[in-house]
């Protein structure tokens, strides 16, 4: 029996883990928080949580948070305590030192998808403005950056088309490359009661999902093989255009009409038949027809995707299939169509959109637009550099390089994050002056020089965007244990470095944010206090925000149809790796794990295990259970065997959400052509029966 007190107040906030959004009323007494309950006028969660939101608050006061600063001059030597003061000169005075050993552009940073609108945006003008370069990128790098640029270049928007209430609508809804019943599971929930009421369900995903496990839901499931999706897609496209499926009233009026001309020709070609598209990828030549008839003439078809969609080496390619497929069948524009990325974390929509990418201003503009450019410089009273900066993994190979010495990472975990841990840890090591501002002592951390403490959602005023482009205030509910909300120490770490801002509160920012950010100026803490939320694009052509984008017209004009290729990933199985590695996660902890593992969340899940198919268990000689070797072209760990038929023969698959398994020990450094988002979902690996770790 718990023994709670009862509270005296509450706060409504926003859930800090998914990209759901769910608003909650942090109930409390004095400056303990005694429960967290959602709120009932929470427009993306409607009085509904999950097991994570309901015990987020523990991570807070969790007996391992780092709540002083520490520094040390290598990374061999112990962490010293210091003041804040000491600690942020100390910082600042590596990075000049660095810029004025090895030039301007020898430093960078990486924003968080877990912090708000508001300090994301103050890290990149830190970045811009403060280092005087565009070595900015995002975490989103590593899940949804293929979402930004195959939605940007079909439709004109790095964002899904509907809100959640548009699941209401729904008549089909076809999930790749997501498990919502684990990762967004209060809009899991909305979907199965859609999905009871009657409407059809597709999933294409290489393992047999929560999702079609459900009870009372039929769902048509095409197991194909990982790094297969262009090939089943393209299939899907065949068939609708070769049985003459194509809404082409809606084509005709709202898209390119010769591009469609052409992208039709490309998949009308027999190679792209079920027949040929079988060999390529496992799936039964009927179950592609049946799918591609059921969504292009069952209704209303919703998309709904995930990393299992973008997280590979034609991820972008991936995106826009998908696109292309929503446009052909006139899916798009209206409630209950649309195609909509389920984000990951709670503000990777958000951190995409306040300009974390090192070729983006906020607003998705292109930093070599003079006009943008001039905007920026006349509000923040600088010259900004118009070349775009590195991305992540450009970082990690400049400073193996010798080039890139200083980096700065605000709430992200790179070491346990990115692929290839080696690779990373040889960048971390090369460097001069890695600052870490985090909750815990994370990976990352054995390779910082600067320890900066961390505040929690809890603790600070903001905003997220959740994954329907909704803006939602988060509210201080404590006094930050560690001195300072993230958004403060960045404004107290620009000063050191001799760049400026003034701030007195976050609602500042985003009124900053509001006149240099086309889709955001109709936003401010008022507003968002009187209706509750909005979504983007909020502007003087909608003042109350846009649930759903792209009726009557594309951002971009006419829709733009594009050739998707299909071309086999580089990472291939052969006799040493002959199995095929994919990841995902469970409904009770987040990520890396670095904080539900600190919550009540932690009776849930101990470890991660190894998903494998009998008949390749029975092959190697490993029982339910046993430890068993992972090892690939990168590296190796042990995990505990799992015998199901959930995967299919040559399909093994795992969680990342421990430390001990080192899941990205296993993948390889092979990315995204277009955003070199890493190719986490498709791994050769062999496995082979272990004594443990
Ligand atoms: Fe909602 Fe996601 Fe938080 Fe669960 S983890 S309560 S679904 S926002």
């Amino acid at each position: 029996v718990i023994e709670i007190g009862q509270p005296e107040h509450s706060v409504v906030t926003t859930c800090a883990y998914c990209g759901v959004g769910c608003a909650f009323k942090a109930e409390m007494r004095g400056e303990e928080v005694v429960r967290m309950v959602p709120w009932k006028d929470g427009k993306a969660n409607r009085g509904h949580s999950c097991v994570k939101g309901r015990f987020a608050w523990g991570y807070t006061t969790h007996k391992e948070r780092i709540l002083k600063p520490m520094i040390r001059e290598r990374i061999e030597d112990p962490w010293q305590e210091v003041s804040w003061d000491e600690a942020l000169n100390f910082a600042a005075a590596k990075f000049k030192g660095i810029q004025q050993k090895y030039g301007r552009d020898a430093v960078g940073g990486i924003t968080s998808s877990r912090c708000t609108n508001e300090e994301t945006y103050l890290v990149q003008k830190l970045i811009r403005a403060g280092f005087g370069n565009n070595n900015v990128d995002t975490c989103a790098r590593v899940c949804h950056s293929p979402t930004g640029y195959g939605l940007s270049q079909t439709f004109g928007t790095s964002a899904g088309t509907q809100d959640f209430d548009s699941v209401e609508d729904t008549d089909v809804v076809l999930i790749i490359g997501a498990n919502p019943a684990s990762a967004h599971p209060v809009f899991a929930s909305r979907l199965k009661k859609r999905l009871r009421q009657g409407a059809k369900l597709i999933v294409i995903d290489p393992r047999r999902t929560e999702m079609v496990e459900s009870p009372h839901v039929k769902a048509l499931h095409l197991p194909l093989m990982p790094g297969t999706n262009v090939a089943v897609l393209t299939a899907l496209a065949h068939i609708i255009v070769t049985e003459g499926l194509v809404d082409e009233a809606f084509v005709r009026e709202r898209c390119d009409w010769s591009e469609f001309q052409d992208w039709a020709a490309f998949v009308a070609d027999p190679k792209h038949s079920p027949e040929a598209t079988a060999i390529m990828t496992g799936v039964n030549p009927n179950a592609l027809r049946e799918a591609a008839r059921v969504y292009a003439t069952g209704g209303n078809g919703a998309i709904y995707y995930g990393l299992g969609v973008t997280e590979h080496s034609q991820g972008s390619t991936t995106v826009i299939a998908i696109a292309n497929l929503a446009m052909a069948t006139g899916n798009i524009g209206r409630p209950g169509v649309g195609v909509n990325p389920l984000r990951g974390q709670n503000n990777v929509q958000g951190s995409c959109d306040m300009g974390s990418f090192p070729h983006e201003l906020p607003g998705y503009r292109h930093i070599s637009g003079d006009a943008v450019r001039e905007q920026f410089e006349a509000m923040w009273n600088v010259k900004l550099n118009n070349e775009p900066g590195l991305r992540i993994p450009n970082m990690f190979d400049a400073a193996i390089e010798g080039s890139f010495m200083g980096l700065y990472v605000q709430g992200e975990d790179i070491l346990q994050s990115d692929p290839n841990t080696k690779h990373v840890v040889a960048a971390l090591s090369a460097m001069e002056c890695v600052i870490v501002h985090d909750l815990f002592l994370n990976e990352t951390a054995n390779y910082a020089h600067v320890f900066l403490p961390g505040s929690t959602f809890l603790e600070k005023d903001g905003t997220f965007t959740n994954a329907e482009r909704r803006i939602q205030r988060v509210r201080k509910v404590m006094t930050p244990r560690n001195g300072y909300a993230d958004w403060e120490v960045t404004i107290l770490l620009a000063k050191a470095m001799g760049f400026e801002m003034h701030y007195n509160h976050p609602s500042e920012i985003m009124d900053e944010i509001a006149v240099l950010t086309p889709t955001f100026t109709g936003v401010s803490y008022a507003k968002l206090d009187e209706l509750g939320s909005v979504q983007w694009p909020c502007n003087e052509k909608a003042p109350e925000g846009t649930p759903v984008m792209h009726i009557g017209g594309f951002v971009r004009g006419k829709g733009k149809f594009i050739i998707t290729e299909y071309i086999a990933t580089d990472e291939r199985t052969g006799p040493r790796y002959p199995l095929l590695l994919t990841t995902g996660r469970i409904l009770s902890q987040y990520n890396v794990g670095a904080q539900t593992r600190r919550t009540e969340n932690v009776v849930w899940h101990a470890e991660d295990r190894l998903e494998i198919h009998p008949h390749d268990a029975e092959q190697r000689g490993v029982r339910d259970g046993d430890w068993v070797r992972l090892a690939s072209r990168a590296g190796e760990t042990t995990l505990r065997a799992e015998i199901t038929d959930r995967v299919a023969p040559g399909v093994v698959y795992t969680t990342f959400h421990h430390p001990d398994t080192q899941a990205n020990v296993i993948t390889t450094d092979f990315s995204d052509w277009a955003t070199n988002c890493p190719e986490y979902k498709v791994t050769a690996v062999q496995i082979s029966p272990s004594n443990g770790p």
